[in-house]
């Protein structure tokens, strides 16, 4: 049996290859000690560790277990995911939207990181719960998909109010610039606040990866990471940001098992 974990700074993300079947599972990371458990319980395993949390975890663990650098692991998780699904690409960027967001060019065989930003997961969740209260991830993607961020959002076609727009009104002009135009007659629910989180999160995010794929000269931009999980709203905000710049979206399922899966790969 192999092992392979990414223990990250929010979710510890692993895969379980067993007479060629392959499974994941993931845990808090907060809950490490637990995933140390169910390992020590499976002496003969190879274990394959990458993530923030990986040297903790072997300090935690009886097997030897190899370790590779988180880029990599991500890296080589993602080749191996893009070939299961036929999906051919020569050079792409890929943006790991996990706590905070890493951004990456690969060309071929390699990969080289291309940036970052601290909008990501990290931010959904803090900011979700400074505007309302609201903790449960789940309940966090599902209120937001439901929410209106229209009245939040300041878009260009808001400012141009019917002139012809220099760039495509429908852009964001100021993530949370309409709310004082509509504080007196409108009122923000918890749903349109956490519709205007993913929308503020998505377009940074959105916005760096493209300009990676500019500067890299490549028109695919592959998105990963369990902030798109059950994240209907996040995954439309990025996927429609992405094409409107002109660039290629791709959202791998299973992807934020890359790193978990890269790291088995180089075991
Ligand atoms: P990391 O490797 O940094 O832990 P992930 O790719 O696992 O990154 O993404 C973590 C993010 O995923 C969280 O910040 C949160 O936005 C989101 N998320 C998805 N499902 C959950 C969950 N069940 N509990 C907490 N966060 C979740």
């Amino acid at each position: 049996m192999k092992i392979g974990i990414d223990a990250g700074g929010t979710l510890i993300k692993i895969a379980v290859e067993d007479q060629g079947q392959l499974t994941f599972k993931k845990q808090p990371s907060t809950e490490i000690t637990e995933v140390a458990a169910w390992l020590a319980a499976l002496p003969d395993a190879d274990v394959a560790l990458t993530g923030g949390k990986a040297t903790y975890l072997q300090s935690l663990i009886p097997q030897q277990a190899f370790q590779s650098i988180e880029f990599d692991a991500t890296f080589r998780g993602i080749q191996s995911f893009l070939e299961q699904h036929d999906i051919a690409l020569a050079d792409y960027i890929f943006a790991n939207v996990g706590t905070g967001t890493s951004i990456h060019f690969v060309d071929g065989e390699n990969q080289l990181r291309a940036g970052g930003t601290g909008a990501g997961g990290g931010m959904i969740q803090g900011l979700s719960y400074l505007l309302t209260g609201i903790t449960d991830f789940s309940e966090v993607t599902s209120r937001a998909a439901a929410g209106d961020r229209e009245k939040i959002d300041l878009k260009v076609k808001h400012i141009y109010k019917g002139d012809k727009t220099p760039i495509p009104g429908d852009l964001t002009a100021a993530n949370f610039g309409n709310v004082l135009h509509n504080m007196h007659d409108m009122t923000f629910t918890a749903d349109d606040k956490l519709a205007a989180v993913m929308g503020v999160v998505g377009e940074t995010v959105t916005t760096i990866s493209i300009h990676a794929a500019r500067e890299f000269k490549t028109e695919h931009v592959v998105y990963i990471g369990s902030s798109f999980l059950g994240n209907a709203l996040l995954r439309e905000v990025v996927m429609d940001y992405t094409v409107l710049r002109g660039f290629k979206p791709y959202f791998i399922e299973n992807g934020e098992f890359s790193g978990a899966v890269g790291t088995m790969r180089l075991m």
